[in-house]
């Protein structure tokens, strides 16, 4: 076993870098329009094959906005829980169309992948560009498919703080609470991509928060595969998972 990853313990897939949303926070940059999704097919056999060997405990999607191809994070899902993951997460802004029909279709489908929870992204930042309306819908669509929603919003320089934005996103959560919706910790906003260009004057102190996401090279816990396939140093498309997690070295 390669002992660089001997923890590992989770997949998380880029599902697309598209996206519905211009978010002056976001950690990511701009969004090209060009961004390929994640093949449904490798995304697929790579779950599979990651838990032939390793016990994988959660896995995540997201991107970009994963629900502009709900069927191929559907197919991800549904191959993690036949799999055994115990934890299924997504985490999406909730917006992919205006069309309630089409909304409560991937509701339905969702619900159908066994997908466990789905994390709704809703705050000031996102709201500035992506209308509440269909995202309301969204979230009430998945409730009566019976798929567990938590709301997760992005905070700036922590929760507690009350500038503007944070006064924002309380009223906008508020509206989800009141409805029966479980908020959750969602995070802080730290000083990357878009975030950095456009709030800098939040990050002066000194303290800015870290990425929570980072992790050592030398003892990677979680297994990120990129919109394009991409994966540790190489790509599923052209080689299988297992052979890339053999061949990793941070150096
Ligand atoms: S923060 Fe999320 S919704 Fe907003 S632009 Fe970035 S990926 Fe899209």
């Amino acid at each position: 076993m390669n002992e660089y990853l001997k923890n590992l313990n989770r997949i998380e897939f880029i599902v697309t870098m598209c996206c519905t949303g211009r978010c002056k926070h976001c950690s990511e940059g701009d969004h090209s329009t060009g961004s390929p999704h994640i093949d449904t097919e490798a995304a697929v056999q790579a779950v599979k094959d990651v838990c032939s060997r390793y016990d994988i405990k959660s896995l995540m999607t997201f991107g970009g906005e994963p629900l502009l191809y709900p069927e191929t994070v559907a197919e991800i899902h549904r191959t993690a829980f036949e799999m055994g993951i115990p934890q299924r997460d997504i985490i999406t802004n909730g917006f992919f169309s205006k069309d309630k029909n089409r909304i409560h279709e991937v509701a339905m489908i969702l619900h159908e992948s066994r997908v466990e929870r789905v994390m709704l992204s809703v705050d000031a930042f996102h709201q500035e560009t992506i209308p509440l309306e269909p995202v309301e819908f969204f979230a009430d669509s998945l409730k009566s498919a019976g798929v567990y929603v938590e709301i997760s919003p992005a905070w700036l320089v922590s929760e507690s703080d009350d500038n503007p934005y944070n006064l924002k996103t309380v009223s906008l959560i508020g509206r989800f609470a009141d409805k029966g919706f479980d908020i959750g910790r969602g995070n802080v906003i730290f000083p990357q991509g878009s975030a950095l260009k456009n709030l800098s004057e939040y990050f002066l102190n000194g303290d800015a928060p870290q990425n929570p996401y980072e992790e050592s090279p030398f003892d990677i816990h979680s297994l990120c595969i990129g919109c394009d396939g991409s994966a540790l140093n190489g790509n599923i498309y052209h080689k299988n998972v297992l052979q890339l997690v053999e061949e990793y070295s941070p150096v």
